[in-house]
């Protein structure tokens, strides 16, 4: 796993549990409002020892933390997610994934692995805008699979759309809603200028 970065503890990022919090390096998409820029690049080395340090990390607090927020750059582009993930598990730990929903096959075999315990997956825009809001080209039959994935997992889950006043109208919100699987949670965050 490529960590980029560790937050030691969160009660707002994983609902109902105080947990830890991973991001993982690299990114396929280049938001333009992105804060996390520094870790869109795959090839920026960090210490290999950053996922041992976080798995004894994990261990020493077995009981203080009830969970692992694995957020990004994107989680799903890191080949032994699922890996890290069933030791992460093995643990004891319950996972919160957070995607941008490019990778449906990698949500398939983590949801029937019960890897994951709740996802949130960014709807950036309407299909038409979608490009757009994400700096690239994106297939948008992976990111309708990925809604469809979580919204028929039965886990608890919810979408959300950062709502980037640049790009973004009132009216491409009611789009997405649109979008939102029934019975689905959604939430819109206010883009904040860093
Ligand atoms: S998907 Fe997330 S991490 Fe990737 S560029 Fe967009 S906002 Fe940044």
């Amino acid at each position: 796993m490529l960590i980029g970065g560790f937050q030691s503890f969160t009660l707002s990022d994983f609902p109902g549990k105080p947990a830890a919090i991973i991001f993982t390096q690299g990114c396929n998409f280049k938001c333009p409002y992105c804060h996390n820029q520094h870790l869109w690049s795959r090839s920026v080395q960090h210490s290999p020892h950053m996922e041992e340090g976080v798995l004894s990390f994990m261990e020493k607090y077995t009981g203080m933390l009830e969970g692992l927020v694995i957020t990004g750059g994107e989680p799903t582009l890191q080949p032994d997610l699922m890996r890290f993930v069933s030791e992460i598990k093995a643990l004891g730990f319950a996972v919160k994934l957070d995607t941008n929903g490019s990778d449906p096959q990698c949500l398939l075999e983590l949801l029937e692995n019960n890897l994951i315990d709740y996802i949130a997956m960014d709807v950036k825009a309407p299909c038409k805008k979608y490009d757009q809001l994400c700096g690239t080209a994106v297939d948008i039959a992976c990111i309708r699979d990925s809604m469809d994935l979580i919204g028929s997992s039965g886990l608890p889950h919810h979408f959300r759309t950062t709502y980037y006043p640049a790009l973004l109208g009132e009216e491409d919100i009611q789009v997405v809603k649109k979008m939102i699987p029934e019975g689905s949670r959604y939430v819109v965050q206010q883009y904040i200028p860093v």
